[in-house]
């Protein structure tokens, strides 16, 4: 059985959190001299010399509506990649706890692992990039605390099975944690509107990818209600700052923007695909459900450093278990891939000459 009490770090069970000057009064009044600010004012025309709201509530409120969940089902953080720290530390005692990743997958779990002492077990996906859930059982023991899926999968692109999904939910005692960063390009749907049925999942979002506001810095984890709270005692007050804040709730207004640009990035990424599909050495193109193809092609990192003297970025995964030779190319606009395009023709002339 799940049972919430019994994953939360000691210390942290214990902790006291912070309590902000915002905290202690947040009511309306006429003079705030509880928060050492600069009364004066900013070298802004804005309010920035006050404190931002340590609970967004404004944001969550937006984001409640837009994913029908409650507001007390969402946590903010810095980024998803805060998030991902701040579950580490809620759930996985260092130098005791260990968690469950699937590689080749995003970078962060391992890094944040890392950085908190908690042992990293990896059950690698299988040849069609799925999870190997009988490896993944065969690792787990008392100390697993969290298992790390990512579906759609960064760099592979691929979203992971549902039902394996629902198996790992069902059977394992811990943390689950599914980071949907690239949700608003897949056919799947998210697993947000699971959270009355699983009181282990932590669903992460981001507003970094589809909403195309990396700058902003604003990742989401789903959860209920009393992971949540956890989440909230360990999280720095002021995380989230004012102009992201007033940003964010600018940008949420723009739903129908955002699915516009959604809908065309994944018409020019299945183009894309296409094209790459056609060329001479490609030996696969990976199907995605994310804003990036996978691509297996000889000589990878040649071509890697060839576009690169042509003023291109490609993010190289060669030397990624499972990704030999694999390209990972982010959909950019329609000049930028055709740039790429003759790009890889000029490469393709190259080698013929
Ligand atoms: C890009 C990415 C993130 C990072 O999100 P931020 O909110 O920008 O920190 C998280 N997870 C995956 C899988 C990503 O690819």
């Amino acid at each position: 059985m799940f049972n919430l009490e019994l994953l939360i770090r000691d210390n942290i069970k214990k902790l006291k959190p912070y309590s902000s000057a915002r905290d202690e009064f947040s009511g309306e009044a006429k003079v705030f001299l509880d928060a050492n600010e600069n009364s004066l004012g900013s070298p802004l025309t804005k309010w920035y010399n006050r404190y931002p709201d340590p609970h967004q509530l404004a944001v969550k409120q937006r984001l409640s509506n837009i994913k029908g969940i409650g507001a007390e089902h969402i946590f903010l953080g810095n980024g998803s990649d805060e998030c991902i720290d701040i579950l580490f530390r809620c759930f996985c005692e260092p130098g005791q706890d260990n968690i469950i990743i699937c590689p080749p997958t995003y970078g962060m779990y391992e890094v944040s692992a890392n950085i908190n002492n908690i042992e990293i077990r990896k059950a690698p996906l299988l040849p069609d990039f799925q999870l190997d859930l009988v490896h993944m059982e065969n690792l787990e023991d008392a100390h697993t605390k969290i298992i790390w899926l990512c579906s759609p999968n960064n760099p592979t692109g691929n979203s992971l099975n549902r039902t394996d999904i629902e198996m790992v939910l069902n059977n394992f005692n811990g943390i689950v944690v599914i980071d949907e960063a690239y949700i608003n390009f897949a056919q799947q749907k998210s697993f947000v509107q699971e959270l009355a049925e699983y009181p282990n999942l932590v669903v992460l979002q981001t507003l970094s990818k589809a909403w195309g506001l990396a700058g902003l810095r604003l990742g989401m984890a789903f959860a209920s209600q009393s992971i949540v709270e956890v989440m909230n005692k360990v999280k720095p007050p002021y995380n989230i700052n004012q102009s992201t804040q007033e940003l964010v709730v600018k940008a949420l207004e723009e739903v129908g923007q955002v699915n516009d640009m959604i809908k065309i990035l994944v018409d020019m990424r299945n183009a894309l695909a296409e094209v790459f599909e056609s060329m001479p050495t490609v030996e696969k193109v990976y199907p995605s459900d994310a804003n990036f193809i996978l691509v297996k092609i000889a000589q990878a990192r040649k071509i890697y450093e060839f576009l690169l003297t042509r003023g291109i970025v490609l993010r190289d995964r060669s030397n990624v278990e499972l990704c030999e030779e694999c390209l990972r190319i982010t959909i950019g606009t329609e000049k930028e891939n055709t740039a790429l395009v003759d790009a890889m023709h000029d490469w393709f002339t190259l080698q013929t000459n």
